[in-house]
């Protein structure tokens, strides 16, 4: 995902809006892997200071997942902002808060999933009132009863 920035170059000072939308591969995040059921789109405006670019943006992303109770798939919408630095590459090299570029274009990927990613809630419900798997047979309790004799049961 790229966005050509000739003109903020030429305009110190001005705003300039854009839209993106790219469908990334598979990416993993330690344990997580993460697959995209739709192109991440992106909308925001980048501005040049002269030294660096200033990108602030709103992203959706459609990722695919698991239920953490039931463990079916399904996709889920993820919608996060960020606002990220963006240095020419050269000059300030291994800098934690600011990503690099050259030339005239800003590659926004790594901006984009890194934001994705603090944004991935650590485990995933296909619905709020997702019942889950019966612990003792398995059976999917959203959609079966069974007759197994669970603690709360007992209560
Ligand atoms: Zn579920
Ligand atoms: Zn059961």
């Amino acid at each position: 995902m790229r966005i050509r920035v000739a003109n903020a170059i030429r305009q110190t000072g001005e705003s300039f809006s854009f839209e993106a939308a790219e469908q990334f591969s598979d990416q993993v995040y330690g344990e997580r892997a993460v697959s995209f059921a739709e192109p991440v789109s992106v909308s925001g405006t980048y501005v040049y200071d002269g030294k660096a670019f200033t990108v602030s943006a709103k992203a959706t992303a459609l990722v695919n997942t698991e239920c953490a109770r039931c463990t079916k798939l399904f996709a889920e919408r993820i919608a996060f902002s960020f606002s990220e630095r963006f240095v020419k590459g050269e000059d300030e090299a291994s800098d934690d808060e600011t990503y690099p570029y050259s030339g005239d274009e800003l590659l926004l990927d790594k901006a984009v999933l890194d934001n994705l990613f603090l944004e991935l809630p650590i485990a995933s419900i296909c619905r709020e009132d997702c019942k889950g798997l019966c612990p003792v047979c398995g059976a999917d309790l959203n959609t079966t009863k069974c007759d197994c004799t669970t603690e709360e049961a007992w209560e």
